[in-house]
């Protein structure tokens, strides 16, 4: 069963090797209580380690179950500690982190056997050495004799088939010793007890075989075993310790050293945190010039005007013909190029047929449409008591965009209504006044407001504005038109309009300006106008006369500018051609696609001239570049980067110091039959926690950061928050930090494992 042939080991320390043992010859009985005797030096504890498996044999056999072991595999080794082989040391070697019973339960934690088993099976040994009810208590909470009964229980714990002891009772009084030889010998009835001591008196009490060594070797046997006794079969089963052990292994350490852990761990997390703050910040900023852009670019109307030009082309065009390459260069001459020439503008015809086009738009795309004509408005106004023509041009007096059935009006959408309401009917007005509540004085004297004071919003919801129409305002005066001169008369005139403003309203703060505050009517209004004034006297002979029927002015009607000079006269005293400007308001970011691909549709069987060209507001509006902003992004985490790796190296070291505190626990698992890989997946376990408690720290921090950042920024800019959190950045960095935790942790783990379980267990 058990044979030692010819077992030689020796020890080298520099150049002086001490022969530990110098040929051992020795077979054991199945069931027997050895007692090896000898003094100290004489190599009993190497004898005992090299049987137990925790040491190798440099030369011989060590013969288990007729089975030589001189071909046995580290793997072999461990399993054959853990289950045919109990340690009980002098200094016990209980785990101190871990309570009794899940000392008792390690072997078999080790060997992989379920929780409940386990206990069972530890309770059971524990009720036998008589400590049961002192299961939950810490081994430094026990006299030595107890702990002795413990390492008796953990070495029974797993069934092994030969307990191998080190001077169990070395350490302890002659009262205590005796009471545990009397369990040792209890165990001895169905076991193989190898019992070292240098006390020959216990040895011959209680042992039932005395061997004794000096100078590593045999001098005597009591009761050598013959040849051929007994045959017996050890059955060596394999060993695994598996993550969620390891992990609970490493909790158990962790939960001693809380402080220190968490310390660790939020010295490593500082990288994580600049980083995720970094990530975060230019996350929320790149949302922000998004959602800025988005606003702005949705805010702005696609415009088809009479005229258009392509610029893109144009400028593509004159700059191939340049010979330098580089903008900004470092030259002293100038390089004349092409002119842009009439045949690069094109003419928009905006024909019935076209405004028909843009009435059956996808509805859902747009939010209105304004038809912009250039007609003149006549207004007269009570300034002061005295009745006065108020004079319109450079001043924004337009129509607003002619909402959708049933859709909320582009003035809704992107304005604050601050008084009143929206218009309902087309002889109702509404007043923009700018950002800061301004309104230019021209724009008020319409209103009939002449003051320098600020002026209530009641005043101005109660103003009104006196609109005479082309056919009263103008008399007559041969082969001319001139404006009425008794304005008392004009002003009270019964087909005047007298439009009432009944809002004011406020452009929204994310929506871009892109016009003066003004006053706007209603597209009613306008085709109210249009449909009055085109009959009109002056229109008729306008239409009729070759020049300006007001100034005399002579159009040349056979070039191009003077057929434009009369449309225009026409288009402003209200006679119905073609809007001068259309804005189409797009919903948002993703309908304006659509509206352009719908407007593209249309010229695309047509003849070049009838084409309609339109501006794209939003696309010539340079978009804001987030190349400066990657770069600083860029920057920063690559700082954050080196804390990393600081914190990396860091980790390292922390876990270096933790492998030297553990160098015990390591033996004391060796002997139990833990593989290296499972002393590699303790320490990896222990790093596993550090590291993810690392990050979420980093995450939770940063996360908390955010607030006071926020709120700065806000301050700062205006912008609310502004810094956000990336939930797949969170993700990342917990991995990352878990990962870096590893690899700074790795050569540490790997070291542990690498200790020989002998040296281990030597150490204090
Ligand atoms: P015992 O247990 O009988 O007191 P040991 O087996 O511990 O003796 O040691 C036997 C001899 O081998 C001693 O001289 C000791 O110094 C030496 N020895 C034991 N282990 C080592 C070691 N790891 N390195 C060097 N010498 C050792
Ligand atoms: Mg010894």
């Amino acid at each position: 069963m058990l044979e030692l042939k010819n077992i030689k080991k020796s020890y080298k320390t520099g150049d002086f090797i001490q022969h530990a043992l110098k040929g051992i010859n020795l077979k054991f009985r199945k069931n027997e209580f050895v007692a090896v005797l000898g003094p100290s030096g004489s190599g009993k504890t190497t004898l005992l380690n090299i049987i137990g498996g925790l040491d190798r044999y440099d030369d011989g056999n060590l013969i288990i179950n007729q089975k030589s072991t001189k071909y046995f595999k580290d793997r072999d080794w461990d399993s054959y500690r853990n289950n045919c082989i109990g340690f009980i040391f002098q200094s016990y070697n209980l785990i101190n982190h871990m309570d009794i019973l899940s000392n008792v339960e390690m072997g078999m934690t080790l060997s992989g056997i379920s929780a409940k088993k386990r206990k069972q099976k530890a309770i059971l040994v524990l009720k036998k050495v008589g400590l049961k009810e002192h299961m939950h208590k810490r081994p430094n909470q026990l006299s030595g004799g107890q702990m002795q009964r413990v390492a008796i229980a953990r070495a029974l714990a797993n069934d092994p088939d030969i307990i191998l002891a080190d001077e169990p009772t070395g350490a302890l009084d002659s009262k205590t010793s005796m009471q545990i030889m009397d369990l040792i010998k209890e165990i001895a009835k169905d076991k193989l007890v190898i019992m070292v001591t240098h006390n020959s008196d216990l040895a011959n009490t209680y042992a039932n075989r005395v061997i004794e060594m000096k100078d590593g070797e045999i001098i005597s046997d009591s009761n050598p075993l013959k040849e051929k006794e007994e045959k017996d079969v050890y059955q060596i089963r394999k060993t695994r310790m598996n993550f969620f052990t390891a992990l609970h292994l490493s909790l158990n350490n962790i939960r001693t050293k809380k402080g220190r852990t968490l310390l660790t761990a939020f010295a490593s997390s500082i990288g994580i945190i600049g980083i995720a703050l970094i990530l975060s910040l230019a996350n929320g900023f790149d949302e922000q010039i998004d959602l800025f852009e988005k606003n702005t670019l949705s805010a702005l109307p696609i415009t088809i005007s009479k005229q258009s030009m392509n610029l893109d082309e144009d400028i593509m065009a004159r700059q191939e013909e340049t010979s330098i390459n580089d903008s900004y260069p470092n030259i002293d001459y100038v390089i004349p190029i092409k002119n842009i020439e009439e045949k690069d503008v094109h003419n928009n015809v905006l024909t019935k047929d076209y405004v028909n086009y843009l009435d059956k738009i996808n509805k859902d795309d747009v939010m209105g449409i304004n038809y912009i004509y250039p007609m003149g408005l006549n207004i007269l106004q009570k300034v002061d008591g005295k009745v006065k023509q108020i004079p319109t041009t450079n001043l924004n007096i337009t129509t607003y965009p002619h909402s959708l059935e049933g859709k909320k009006s582009v003035i809704e959408e992107r304005f604050d209504i601050l008084a009143g309401r929206m218009p309902t009917s087309k002889e109702e007005v509404i007043l923009e006044v700018d950002s800061k509540n301004q309104v230019s004085k021209n724009l008020l004297e319409v209103l009939g407001f002449t003051t320098d004071n600020n002026i209530n919003f009641n005043d101005i919801l109660n103003s009104q504005i006196t609109l005479v129409l082309n056919k009263d305002y103008y008399q007559r005066l041969g082969n001319y038109y001139v404006p009425k001169q008794d304005l008392d008369s004009l002003y009270k005139n019964k087909d005047n309009l007298i439009l009432n403003v009944v809002g004011i309203v406020r452009l929204k703060d994310d929506y871009p300006s892109m016009t003066e505050p003004g006053i706007y009517y209603s597209n009613d209004l306008q085709n109210y106008l249009i449909k009055m004034n085109k009959e009109s006297d002056i229109v008729k002979a306008q239409k009729d006369a070759d020049y300006n029927v007001m100034s005399g002015e002579k159009f040349d009607l056979t070039t191009k500018e003077g057929k434009d000079l009369k449309e225009n006269i026409l288009g402003y005293l209200g006679d119905d051609i073609e809007p001068s400007m259309i804005e189409i308001h797009p919903k948002d970011f993703s309908s304006k696609e659509k509206i352009v691909k719908y407007l593209d549709e249309y010229n695309e069987d047509k003849n070049e001239d009838d084409k309609i060209f339109y501006v794209d507001q939003a696309k010539l509006m340079s978009s804001l570049s987030n190349n400066i902003m990657d770069a600083i992004t860029f920057v920063l985490v690559a700082f954050s980067s080196i804390s990393l790796i600081v914190s990396c190296i860091m980790i390292g070291i922390i876990m270096y110091i933790s492998v030297l505190e553990r160098t015990k626990e390591i033996g004391i698992l060796r002997s139990l039959g833990a593989r290296k890989k499972d002393i590699t997946r303790v320490f990896n376990a222990e790093i596993f926690i550090i590291g993810l408690t690392s990050g979420l720290i980093g995450i939770f921090i940063t996360w908390l950061l955010l607030f006071p950042i926020n709120s700065i920024l806000f301050e700062l800019t205006e912008l609310e928050n502004v810094a956000v959190m990336n939930p797949l950045h969170a993700i990342i960095l917990i991995t990352v930090s878990v990962i870096l935790t590893l690899i700074g942790g790795w050569i540490p783990a790997k070291i542990a494992s690498k200790k020989d379980p002998v040296i281990a267990l030597r150490t204090e």
